[in-house]
């Protein structure tokens, strides 16, 4: 089981400082895109970098905050929180230890109770008191486990976690066949009914699947490896499609924390949307959940038998207008009903593997940089015109860029766009994101 950890308490506790630091939550790539929403934040973090441990990860899930009064204006936020804590097997119940214990902590901790999950307590803001101290009073809310925090400043986080991880066995991580090591993974990603066991029938029904009924295989197993056309595969199952002989069936519900999984485990990922459906918060949820983990991009509009020209073309402009920022990836439009359009997918992603992948010579890259830098000067900040001297990968998908120079830090967002862009167009890259990390210093 994988820790999944549920951030829960009454608003500015400090919950969303815990999950920052929690998931040090990298150059924000969400704001480079506004009108993501989102209710729960999930996030992905690591501990054990260092020093050749065995690195443990986690995931963390921040909520809006509980008043202790479910009904009337809270509600929808309440909602919200609750499927949090259903989808997490640890809750971090969150109180001030500042403001010391209030009635509405008393009112969460009796829900808490009743959610079944394993809960700990922890008062954070202890940085001006007396750590002990500021646990005592707390401890009549009949949590056995305590931790006193100051996630502003870090004190007891990694220790706390350290305990917290402790709980949960290493496990050994499913891997893919040998013979599959190179093939592409691709993940299926949409919200329920948009098709996606529909798609990964179609997909399985037509190409050599390899591996699926092996036996060893487990019940759970989610990856599938196949061969199209010579080339390999392997489809990352979120929808839980199983096949008992000729039946084909779909088990399992929708869930976030096994998107995200998929999603990590991925080159690249397919976004499922529904022609037939307007574009949703959900579906914007889980675009900011794929640009997030900076993966490899292919949209697939789905359900597009059956509409009329009309249909279609309004379709096609509320992509326009409510996703601009997804103008990188390629979009497809399929019926997996009928498997129209289907195997079209397959050079986009390739396309988009392959510009994922790209390993740019330092010369190159710096001779871009010096380009961009030509065609469209650095402003001046502060009487001296900041530099940027030269540029090397730092890594693939997603494809990111560093760039040393002065005063990086007051480079204006937009010419960081104009940069992503201007290394898109160079290399021709086609549906991975690009990433631009600043380095400051000779
Ligand atoms: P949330 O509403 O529970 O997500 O709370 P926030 O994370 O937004 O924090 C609320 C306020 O508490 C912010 O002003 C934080 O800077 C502050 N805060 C968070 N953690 C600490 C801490 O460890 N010590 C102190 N003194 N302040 C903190
Ligand atoms: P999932 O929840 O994302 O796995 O979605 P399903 O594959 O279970 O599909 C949900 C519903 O949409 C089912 O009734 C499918 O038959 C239908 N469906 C899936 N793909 C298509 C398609 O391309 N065209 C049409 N018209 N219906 C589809």
């Amino acid at each position: 089981m994988k820790p999944v950890f549920a951030l829960v308490g009454r608003p500015n506790v400090g919950k969303s400082t815990l999950f920052n630091r929690l998931t040090k939550s990298r150059d924000a790539l969400v704001a480079d895109f506004p009108g993501l929403t989102r209710d729960r934040k999930y996030g992905q973090g690591v501990l054990g970098t260092d020093n050749n441990e065995i690195e443990r990860d986690y995931l963390v899930i921040d909520t809006g905050g509980l008043s202790g009064d479910d009904a009337g204006i809270d509600e929808y936020m309440a909602n919200q929180t609750w499927l949090a804590v259903d989808e997490a097997n640890t809750v971090l119940f969150m109180v001030d230890g500042r403001e010391g214990l209030t009635p509405a902590d008393h009112l969460v901790a009796d829900r808490l109770r009743k959610a079944g999950k394993t809960v700990y307590l922890v008062v954070n803001k202890t940085d001006a008191v007396d750590p002990e101290q500021a646990k005592a009073e707390f401890y009549q809310l009949g949590f056995k486990d305590v931790f006193a925090i100051a996630a502003a400043h870090g004190r007891g986080v990694t220790s706390m976690i350290e305990k917290l991880l402790e709980k949960f066995p290493v496990e050994e991580e499913e891997t893919i066949p040998e013979e599959h090591a190179d093939s592409i993974r691709i993940a299926f990603v949409g919200r329920p009914n948009v098709g996606k066991s529909t798609l990964i029938n179609r997909i399985m029904g037509e190409e050599r699947v390899v591996a699926f009924d092996k036996p060893g295989t487990t019940r759970d197993s989610i990856y599938v490896p196949y061969e199209r056309d010579g080339k390999k595969y392997t489809l990352i199952d979120t929808a839980g499609v199983r096949r008992r002989g000729k039946v084909k069936e779909a088990i399992e519900t929708f869930s976030i924390i096994k998107t995200l999984e998929a999603i990590k485990q991925a080159h690249v990922v397919i976004m499922l949307l529904d022609a037939h459906e307007t574009i949703t918060d959900q579906d914007a949820h889980l675009l900011g959940l794929i640009l997030d983990a900076g993966r490899s991009l292919v949209v697939a509009i789905n359900k597009w038998d059956g509409l009329d020209e009309y249909a279609k073309d309004q379709i096609k402009v509320k992509l326009e207008v409510k996703l601009p920022f997804l103008d990188f990836a390629d979009k497809h439009f399929i019926s997996a009903l009928h498997g129209t359009g289907v195997g079209h997918l397959y050079k986009s992603v390739h396309e988009a593997y392959d510009s994922a992948m790209l390993d740019v010579p330092t010369a190159r890259m710096t001779r871009i940089l010096q380009t961009a830098t030509e065609a469209h000067q650095l402003p001046i900040v502060a009487t001296r015109r900041i530099k940027l001297r030269y540029a090397h990968q730092g890594g693939s998908n997603p494809f990111t860029v560093i760039i040393h120079g002065n005063q990086t830090n007051r480079v204006p967002g937009s010419y960081k766009r104009y940069l992503m862009n201007y290394f898109r167009e160079t290399l021709k890259l086609k549906g991975t994101q690009v990433k631009i990390e600043f380095k400051t210093g000779e």
